[in-house]
């Protein structure tokens, strides 16, 4: 019997949703290989993007394979290699090593800048852009997935072998493909604002932490000759509530902290704070359907710990890239082929997301602010003095090592070591002077009472984040089983 297949009319091979850095990096790596590539972006090029704008030294690498690194915009960029780190009165000064095997070292590029330059070089590589063109909603038949776009001659539909979402961390195919928006347990808010006439260093980024600001960090990351991006990212539900806007948290910051005042000196700040969530990544939810499949902040791929995304969304794109290639050349998109990038996604960064997260979640309750001031204190004192810990904890927020990197015994014995020395250093020095020793305990029993007092007035929130946390616990654990190298194990008995 003769079996006639339809020959189906397709607009491309991959409609992309979004041309930030995950969209134009899957569009520039499909693209160079000939794929048909339509990237419907709801801005106009060159567009900005609220950012703290570090990009890492892992980011730099993908940028580097897309020729990136050999533009003039790159080679004005600052390039960071000094981290402050400050909390109350402490600080510690940190020159960043470079692991031999990354090229650069972390630059502050505007993303005004940074997502033309790969915009760019999508089109280069031959991929269309849709600008001024949002995407509304897809839906999906056994042979096609057709995309609905809203541009200002009105509605269109687009035909394409599969979709990808690259729209970011408010993703209309996220929220599809998912059922629901993200939950508050995943999202953390972001504020920026750029401050002209500032001072230097031009090559130190400063991150600070503060009880009030807690659970959230500051920033100042310089931006060319004089200018600096300064903003604030924290979780977006605590418990008890957060005792101020974040605005305002950002602002007393800037107003109030002497090493930031030293920084800003007589600068100005260039026009008002921007706002925006960060979502990062729910295990649970679904990175893929049959012709769907999420790059970047859709995602969820940022390590909450730094608010890194950047690197998260070039490297999600590259390995999308790949697997969507296999499907296009087996003419086959289900759920069930596109797993192999679900696949790789938990091999490469499942355990980082899923420490990070748990780090995240710990502070949401303000009850224990005060311990983690404490582990902060510690984490800076011993970095004053141990070069390897510095560098561990600096390339954790530069993103240049995973968190779980922290996670070593060595790591956790020499913090430990340090918390028994700073105690022990405490002790000393308030037996010398008696009084301040009753001030102490008095002021120790007072938290103690707080605690238990805030414990009390909403257990089923504290109950809830018990929960939470438990499982959150059990998920790391989980990824720390598999990582065990048992031969090592059996070397030491
Ligand atoms: C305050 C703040 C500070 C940050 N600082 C850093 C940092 O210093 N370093 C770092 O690495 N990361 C940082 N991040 C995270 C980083 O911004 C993101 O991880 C990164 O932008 C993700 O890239 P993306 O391409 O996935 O999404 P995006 O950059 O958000 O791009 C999404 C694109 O999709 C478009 N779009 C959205 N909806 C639609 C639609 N329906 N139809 C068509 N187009 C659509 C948007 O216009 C946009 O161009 C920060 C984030 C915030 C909020």
């Amino acid at each position: 019997m003769l079996i006639v297949k339809q020959k189906i009319e397709y607009d491309c091979d991959v409609l992309i949703v979004g041309g930030g850095p995950s969209g134009s990096a899957l569009a520039f790596h499909l693209a160079k290989n000939g794929t048909k590539v339509i990237v419907a972006e709801a801005e106009k090029f060159p567009r900005d993007k609220v950012c703290g704008d570090g990009v890492s030294p892992i980011a730099l690498s993908e940028l580097d394979k897309m020729g990136i690194t050999r533009t003039n915009v790159f080679a004005k960029a600052n390039e960071i290699k000094k981290v402050g780190l400050f909390l109350k009165d402490d600080e510690v000064y940190i020159n960043l090593s470079k692991p031999e095997h990354l090229k650069f070292h972390a630059r502050i590029i505007p993303r005004i800048e940074l997502d033309n330059m790969i915009y760019g070089a999508a089109k280069n590589a031959g991929a269309t852009f849709m600008e001024n063109s949002r995407v509304l909603k897809y839906s999906i038949s056994p042979t096609a997935a057709v995309v609905t776009v809203k541009t200002v001659r009105g509605q269109s539909t687009i035909k394409a072998r599969m979709v990808v979402g690259a729209d970011g961390s408010r993703s209309t195919i996220a929220r599809q493909l998912r059922g629901s928006k993200p939950s508050d347990d995943y999202q953390l808010l972001g504020l920026r604002a750029y401050y002209n006439n500032v001072n230097g260093p031009t090559d130190r980024v400063d991150i600070y932490f503060s009880e009030e600001g807690f659970p959230g960090i500051f920033w100042m990351f310089p931006k060319g000759k004089s200018d600096a991006n300064i903003g604030m990212a924290m979780v977006s539900k605590t418990f008890p509530k957060k005792p101020d806007h974040i605005k305002n948290l950002l602002q007393n910051h800037i107003a109030n902290h002497p090493e930031i005042q030293k920084r800003i000196g007589t600068g100005t700040l260039e026009a008002k704070m921007d706002g925006w969530p960060i979502t990062f990544y729910n295990k649970s939810q679904k990175l893929c359907a049959d012709r769907v499949l999420l790059v970047g902040e859709a995602a969820g791929f940022i390590n909450p710990l730094s608010g890194d995304g950047i690197q998260y969304a070039l490297l999600s794109s590259s390995w999308a890239a790949e697997a969507i290639e296999k499907c296009l050349a087996q003419d086959e998109f289900s759920e069930f082929s596109l797993n192999s990038y679900v696949k790789r996604v938990n091999r490469e960064v499942g355990f980082d997301f899923a420490l990070s997260n748990l780090l995240v979640y710990f502070p949401k309750n303000k009850t224990l602010t005060k311990v983690w001031m404490q582990i902060l204190t510690i984490l800076i004192s011993r970095a004053k003095h141990d070069k390897e810990y510095a560098d561990i904890i600096a390339g954790i927020f530069e993103g240049t090592y995973p968190s779980y990197k922290a996670l070593t015994l060595p790591f956790i014995l020499k913090s430990i070591k340090q918390g028994g020395t700073d105690v022990g250093k405490a002790i000393l020095e308030r037996l010398n002077h008696p009084n301040e020793l009753v001030e102490d305990s008095a002021e120790v029993i007072h938290s103690i009472f707080k605690i238990i007092d805030e414990v009390k007035s909403n257990p089923e929130e504290q109950l809830k984040w018990a929960g939470t946390t438990l499982s959150k616990t059990a998920t790391v654990a989980g990824h720390l089983i598999t990582r065990i190298d048992l031969n090592k194990i059996r070397n030491h008995l």
